[in-house]
C-alpha cells in the first residue's frame, strides 16, 4: 500500500498566514490497508477551504493531530473535529495535541472547547518521549525548542518506512538527531537562507538538520512571507546542491505518494458547490429518502443532488445547520417511524440522536 501525504497548505508564520499568501492547513496522511486511515495534522487556516477543493469529505478523518498552539497549526481544528464527527451526531476520531492546545500551558491555549474535545472518542496530551498509537501507526513525539515550550515533531512509522514531520522549532543537533532514519523529512523552513529568526528553522539550518537525518527526500513547508518573496523552489535547491540530498519546496495541494518510490504530484481540484454524502437533507424528509434509496450503494444517494431547501431558507442555509437544529428536525422525523435512542445514516452507520449540546 502507497502511503500518500496531501500537502493542504505549504505556509507558515504570521504574515503568510494571516494574508493567506499560501494556505496553512497542515497535511492529510492516508496510510494503512484494510481499511485505509486518515490523519490530519496541524490543521490551520485554509485547511477547510483546500479541503472542498480537492472533495475530500472530512467524514473520513479519524484522528487529528495539532503540534502546538500556533493559530496557524490550529485554527480549523474545531470545524475538522466536526466533520470528523459528522457534524456532531457520531461519537468517532480521537484528538492528540500537545498540553498547550488541550490544557492550555500559561498564556497559550487551549486551541479547543470542552464542547469540541467532548465530541470524540479519545483525547490525549503528549510530550516529547512518548510513542503514540493513531490508527494502528505508530508515532514518536520528538523535542523540539519553539516559542511554545510544549510543543513538539513527530516520527511516523508509515509502512513504508519513517516520515518524520518537525515541527516549528530551532536548529540544535540534538533535536535533529532525533530525526536519524526518516526516509521523508517535512521540515517546517520559515526564512530563507542568511535570515536566520529565533524559534524557527531558515535554509541555513535546514541544510544542517538534513546533513545529520540524511532522509531520501527532504520537504520545505511552512514557508514565511519572505521565504515565498525569495523564491521557496531556489532555496530547496541551495539545499540540495550543498547536501547531495533530494529536496524540495512544498506547493499547495502537492501530493506525496511513499512506495517503493516516491512519487510527487498535484491534487485534482475542482470548482462549483458540493455536498458531501452525509450532509443534511430538507428536514422532514430525511427517512423517508432513506427508505427510498435504501438499497442504492455506499455515496451513491443523491450525489449530484444538493440539499433541498424549505421555503425561506437557502440550500446553503440547509446545509449549514446547527446540530441543535438537526436535532428538533430530526425527532420530527424521526418519531414517525423508528423510535429509540439511535437512528442509521445514509450509509447504515449508527448516529447519535443527538450531539451534545453547545
Ligand atoms: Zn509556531
Amino acid at each position: 500500500m502507497t502511503v500518500r501525504i496531501t500537502f493542504l497548505g505549504t505556509g507558515g508564520g504570521r504574515h503568510t498566514t494571516m494574508y493567506q499568501t499560501r494556505c496553512t492547513g497542515g497535511m492529510l496522511i492516508e496510510h494503512g490497508t484494510n481499511p485505509v486511515h486518515h490523519l490530519h495534522i496541524d490543521p490551520g487556516p485554509g485547511a477547510l477551504v483546500q479541503m472542498n477543493h480537492i472533495r475530500y469529505d472530512l467524514g473520513k478523518t479519524e484522528s487529528v493531530i495539532i503540534s502546538h498552539a500556533h493559530p496557524d497549526h490550529y485554527s480549523d481544528a474545531p470545524s475538522v473535529i466536526e466533520g470528523m464527527t459528522r457534524g456532531g451526531w457520531k461519537k468517532r476520531g480521537h484528538v492528540y495535541g500537545s498540553p498547550s492546545v488541550i490544557n492550555g500551558d500559561g498564556d497559550l491555549g487551549p486551541c479547543l472547547s470542552p464542547y469540541h474535545l467532548s465530541l470524540v472518542e479519545g483525547v490525549q496530551a503528549f510530550r516529547p518521549g512518548d510513542v503514540l498509537d493513531v490508527d494502528g501507526m505508530q508515532v514518536d513525539i520528538c523535542k523540539a525548542q519553539h516559542s511554545d515550550p510544549t510543543n513538539v515533531g513527530f516520527r511516523f512509522h508509515t509502512e513504508q518506512g519513517i516520515v518524520s514531520y518537525v515541527s516549528d522549532t530551532e536548529y540544535t543537533e540534538e533535536i535533529a538527531k532525533q530525526y536519524i532514519g526518516s526516509r521523508v523529512l517535512i521540515l517546517p523552513v520559515t526564512t530563507p537562507h542568511a535570515n536566520q529568526i529565533k524559534f524557527h528553522l531558515c535554509t541555513d539550518t535546514a541544510i544542517e538538520f538534513c546533513k545529520i537525518v540524511q532522509p531520501e527526500l527532504c520537504v520545505f513547508i511552512h514557508l514565511g512571507i519572505v521565504m515565498i518573496r525569495q523564491g521557496p523552489a531556489a532555496q530547496a535547491q541551495m539545499c540540495q546542491q550543498t547536501t547531495g540530498i533530494r529536496t524540495v519546496a512544498g506547493e499547495d495541494l502537492m501530493v506525496l505518494d511513499i512506495g517503493e518510490r516516491l512519487q510527487l504530484s498535484r491534487a485534482r481540484t475542482h470548482t462549483g458547490e458540493w455536498y458531501p454524502r452525509w450532509s443534511p437533507q430538507m428536514p422532514g424528509k430525511t427517512n423517508g429518502s432513506q427508505r427510498r434509496n435504501g438499497n442504492r450503494p455506499r455515496g451513491e444517494r443523491n450525489r449530484h443532488q444538493p440539499p433541498r431547501a424549505p421555503m425561506g431558507e437557502t440550500a446553503a442555509d440547509a446545509a449549514s445547520t446547527s446540530p441543535d437544529q438537526l436535532h428538533r428536525r430530526g425527532r420530527r422525523s424521526h418519531h414517525r417511524g423508528r423510535g429509540g435512542r439511535e437512528q442509521k445514516s445514509n450509509d447504515g452507520e449508527a448516529l447519535l440522536t443527538a450531539p451534545p449540546a453547545r
